[in-house]
C-alpha cells in the first residue's frame, strides 16, 4: 500500500472512470456510426484523409484508454502513484493533473529523450 492522500486516489479513480467511458463511448460510436461527410461535394481524396485522421484518432485514444485502464488497475492494486521506472511516488500536482501519469517528471524527461 501507498501513504497517498485517499482524497487524491478518490479524484483520480473518479477521474479516469469519467475518462474512460468517454473513450469507450467515442471508439463504439466511430465503429457503429462512421462519420459520413458533408455535401456531395466532398473529394474522394479528402474522405481517405478523414478516415485516415479517424483511425489515428481512434488508435490514439485507444492507446490512452490502455493507460487509463492500467492506472485503475494500480489503484486497485495499491501501487497507483508510484512511478512505474524507478518506483518513487509521483508528485501529486502530477497525479491530479494527469492521474493516467506512469512516471514520475524525472523518469519522464528521460524516457522522453
Ligand atoms: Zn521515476
Amino acid at each position: 500500500m501507498t501513504s497517498m492522500d485517499p482524497q487524491l486516489i478518490a479524484d483520480a479513480r473518479r477521474t479516469l472512470e469519467v475518462e474512460r467511458t468517454r473513450i469507450r463511448l467515442v471508439l463504439s460510436e466511430e465503429v457503429e456510426h462512421p462519420r459520413v461527410s458533408h455535401g456531395a461535394q466532398t473529394a474522394a481524396a479528402t474522405e481517405v484523409s478523414e478516415s485516415q485522421r479517424g483511425q489515428q484518432l481512434r488508435e490514439r485514444e485507444a492507446q490512452h484508454l490502455g493507460f487509463i485502464e492500467a492506472a485503475l488497475q494500480r489503484i486497485d492494486a495499491g501501487s497507483f502513484g508510484l512511478c512505474q521506472s524507478c518506483g518513487q511516488p509521483i508528485a501529486p500536482e502530477r497525479l491530479e493533473a494527469l492521474p493516467w501519469a506512469q512516471d514520475c517528471v524525472a523518469c519522464h524527461a528521460k524516457n522522453r529523450r
